[in-house]
């Protein structure tokens, strides 16, 4: 049965999967800034040429943070079979964040120890990369193996930026066609998700800056001024006492995770008011004086069941309860940044696919989530009007941008075995081909 032969493909490029991984992660791909995006899609994609994929290397010229000195370059490489059908598209970024403090390890190091693999980037997403790759290689050598027409195409994609918002990366592919449907039909981004579940997709995002505006005046006498500061003091009450009970009382049909994140949220970014502070602290006195503005960031996270003209709403009508109840009082929202809410239906060919395959390797069912934070789907749902794309790989969420990041061996190989049976049924692959009789 095909299902038993990719299974063993898999196991039998264990060492490979490793070392594969280790070479990923030794390549650090730090995003801010954005360093050695091109080296890594490189070696990559060297290895997918010399494996029978078409390569591309793609630089997101013009796109955000694109720059001579940081350049955004992208991998694409597709693997054509002899017979047509569908493309099941592999899509991983390769940026990682900063390391940070706190590391026990080398952060570009990618020691193996006791089946984990650790490195920056291990478990969010070089891990789930590699487990792709070797998934995808495992499932043409064993399809080839058994005398059978390889149907349909496999994509895999190495992309920049998800990590700062994907504009240098899979936004820039989308807009130039590469995920639109009549070229790709089935989405998977490994993203470190737990390898029994399915992600479906994520709430939205509203970004906006709220600012008060005052009068300057001598700190002596602050009543001929008017205080900015105390205004948003106003505004973060109300936001306490009123917004904050009502997002919580929000409930949602997405199976949102962590639980606690099953309502609408709202993140106070940042405060900044009053007179800007020197960098390194004030070496004399601060000057007397009223603050003439302040201003917060917010952060709201969304329902697929709210609308973005809602949750703009609710902030003009706090701001607007505030006005009746201040004298003087003047404000600003500025909106920042938009994402809309994203889920893929259960029954989409890409979800029962994957969830068949876990059935299969892992002998369990798949539970079925919605991430709390964005990530690279938002760009594949809405430029490349894509729906059938969902996140499954391996890695331990909470593991993602922790100091000693790892990965584990056998949750990468077991990974790996659901995105090769998965891939072979959503490409119509004969379960049963003659070798294996
Ligand atoms: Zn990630």
């Amino acid at each position: 049965m095909l299902t038993e032969l990719l299974k063993q493909a898999v196991e039998q490029r264990r060492d490979e999967l490793i070392a594969l991984t280790q070479e990923l992660i030794r390549v650090p791909t730090i995003n801010p800034p954005g360093d050695c995006y091109l080296d890594l899609c490189q070696r990559l994609g060297d290895r997918l040429e010399s494996r029978g994929f078409m390569v591309e290397l793609v630089r997101a010229e013009g796109a955000l943070a694109d720059s001579a000195a940081h350049p955004r370059w992208n991998l694409v490489a597709r693997f054509q079979g002899q017979e047509p059908g569908d493309c099941l598209h592999f899509n991983s970024h390769h940026d990682v964040v900063e390391t940070g403090h706190g590391w026990t390890k080398d952060p570009f190091g990618g020691e193996l120890k006791d089946g984990r693999i650790y490195g920056r980037g291990a478990c969010d997403m070089k891990g789930g990369l590699a487990a792709s790759v070797i998934a995808a290689e495992a499932l043409i050598a064993t399809v080839e193996d058994s005398g059978q027409a390889f149907r349909g195409s496999i994509e895999i994609s190495a992309t920049a930026d998800e990590e700062s918002g994907g504009y240098g990366g899979v936004a820039y592919l989308a807009e130039q066609g590469y995920f639109s449907p009549d070229r790709v039909q089935h989405v998977i981004i490994p993203e470190p998700l737990n390898k029994d579940r399915i992600c479906l997709g994520h709430r939205g995002v509203w970004w906006a800056e709220i600012e008060t505006k005052g009068r300057i005046a001598h700190g002596s006498m602050p009543f001929l001024g008017t205080c900015a500061v105390r205004h948003m003091g106003a505004v973060l009450a109300e936001i306490e006492t009123h917004l904050l009970p009502l997002l919580a009382s929000k409930s949602t049909a997405m199976p949102v995770v962590p639980e606690s994140a099953k309502q609408s949220t709202l993140n106070i970014n940042s405060i900044h008011g009053g007179e800007a502070e020197p960098e390194e602290g004030y070496t004399g006195f601060p000057s007397p004086c009223v603050p003439d503005r302040c201003r917060i960031i917010i952060d709201r996270r969304f329902l697929i069941e709210e609308s973005l003209e809602e949750v703009k709403a609710e902030i003009s009508a706090l701001m607007e309860r505030v006005r009746v109840q201040r004298p003087d009082f003047e404000y600003e929202i500025k909106p920042l940044h938009e994402v809309q809410p994203s889920m893929t239906p259960q029954d989409a060919p890409v979800v029962e696919a994957v969830a068949d395959a876990i059935q299969q390797v892992m002998g369990l069912e798949p539970a079925f989530v919605v991430s709390p934070g964005t990530y690279d789907q938002k760009h594949i749902d809405r430029i490349g009007k894509l729906k059938n794309c969902i996140a499954y790989g391996p890695g331990i969420l909470e593991l993602a941008h922790q100091p000693d990041e790892w990965v584990g061996v056998d949750d990468m190989v077991q990974s790996a075995q659901v995105m090769a049976i998965a891939a072979a049924q959503l490409l119509g692959l004969d379960p049963e081909p003659p070798s294996s009789l």
